[in-house]
């Protein structure tokens, strides 16, 4: 019988979930604090709604199977497709702007390596109804503010696919090659680009990252060009709120990501420590997905987290993670005052984090396993401190005991 998990995924022990759930925490906060509220879409979806738009990334990498009506259904890779067809499907008539986010597995069939897994969390938030830049710069601060919560530093960069996309179309080149060149430009793929354009222009504007001299720089190529004119000036103003904000970015008109379906400003974050993986969030506005699904327009905005490298990164640059340990174990000394020891450990649990010896052990073992599991304190319960309403306290740091009143446990854990 095989008994191992199978490549790439992970088992998590209570120390890693200690770290996890940390994370989990202090950046949800950070997304309801933006007013945006938890969702949750089903592990697997028809493999149709990925295919739609997500792109040959996603699509070539799909868990997808057969179920027993002969549906083609596939584990969830991404979770943008999923909220836009929840949006379609339940929430269109909610008042706008819509703030949603998610937490929640996805699953790549990907050659796993140091901070790729086929089974991966991710945390991300989607923004819907709102077309401008004010938008924009919000899911981005969100982001910023996210990693510096859990105190991790990083770099972001941002561009805009009204760009490039606007610079393909002005030279009339058709869908299907500006689809192929963006994704050669996502993939940093200099020679497939080659062999799909020679335009000067182009290899000049993705070449072009920087502070804010890019955007004067891109807009000497784009003189004519009405849209990615425009996009400059989207990003131009992006960019405003950002400095208003004090948050430092790189602009990189490199920047194409690998999923099909963004159509504006795109964005990512990086960190030190991961590696070829270090790219720990990625986003952008995709103004056109809800309305392939819904039939109508409605524009949107959203990024997605890596978890596992955020919690990688933190462990990298050394955070520490606020353990919730163990205040008490609360140990009978013989088979009388099990009772009494009970009634003692349930009214303690009111506000501590309190062990009831359940291996009916002799009190030195006791004191051995509080010592090894770093329990602060030892309740000894013995018939004659009971006689007279007390118990031993034992502090496991200093060795010290002292008898006290059984109603001024509480007071002497503090
Ligand atoms: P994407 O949905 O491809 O834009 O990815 C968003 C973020 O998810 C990336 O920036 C990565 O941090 C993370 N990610 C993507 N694929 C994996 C994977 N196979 N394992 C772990 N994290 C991943």
């Amino acid at each position: 019988m095989k008994t191992e998990k199978p490549k790439g995924t992970r088992d998590f022990t209570p120390e890693d979930m200690e770290s996890r759930r940390h994370v989990e925490k202090e950046i949800t906060d950070v997304f309801e604090r933006y007013g945006f509220r938890q969702i949750r879409t089903p592990s697997f979806e028809h493999a149709e709604l990925f295919e739609i738009k997500s792109g040959e990334e996603i699509t070539t990498h799909m868990y997808a199977f057969k179920d027993k009506k002969d549906r083609t259904l596939c584990l969830r890779p991404e979770e943008t497709a999923p909220v836009c067809r929840m949006f379609a499907e339940t929430l269109r008539t909610r008042p706008r702007p819509l703030k949603l986010y998610y937490f929640d597995p996805m699953f790549r069939y990907e050659e796993p390596q140091k901070g790729r897994y086929r089974e991966f969390w991710q945390m991300g938030l989607e923004l819907i109804g709102p077309p401008g830049p004010e938008s924009d710069a919000e899911v981005i601060s969100i982001a910023y503010e996210s990693l510096k919560r859990i105190g991790l530093s990083s770099a972001l960069e941002i561009g805009h696919l009204g760009i490039i996309k606007g610079f393909l179309e002005d030279r009339k080149i058709p869908e299907d090659t500006q689809r192929k060149i963006l994704a050669c430009i996502d993939k940093k793929d200099t020679e497939g680009l080659k062999k799909l354009s020679t335009e000067k222009t182009l290899f000049e504007l993705i070449g072009l990252a920087g502070g804010k001299e890019v955007l004067g720089k891109a807009e000497k190529h784009l003189k004519n060009c009405d849209r990615s004119m425009k996009a400059l000036s989207e990003l131009g103003e992006i960019i405003s709120i950002l400095d208003l904000l004090g948050i430092g970015y790189l602009i990189n008109l490199g920047i194409a990501r690998g999923l099909e379906y963004y159509t504006g400003m795109v964005f990512e974050m990086r960190v030190q420590g991961l590696g070829a993986q270090n790219q720990i969030c990625g986003g952008g506005r995709y103004d056109n997905l809800i309305g392939l699904f819904s039939g109508i327009s409605v524009p949107a905005v959203g990024f997605a987290f890596g978890f596992d490298r955020v919690v990688e990164a933190a462990q990298f640059q050394k955070i520490k993670t606020p353990v919730r340990g163990i205040d008490v174990v609360v140990a009978p000394v013989s088979p009388d005052v099990k009772k009494e020891a009970l009634k003692i450990a349930a009214t303690l649990r009111k506000d501590y984090v309190v062990l009831f010896d359940l291996m009916n052990r002799k009190l030195g073992k006791v004191l051995e396993y509080a010592a090894e599991t770093n329990a602060r304190y030892v309740v000894i319960v013995g018939s004659k401190d009971l006689a007279e309403g007390c118990v031993t306290l034992r502090d496991m740091k200093s060795g010290v005991q002292k008898t006290v009143k059984i109603e001024d446990i509480g007071g002497a854990l503090r």
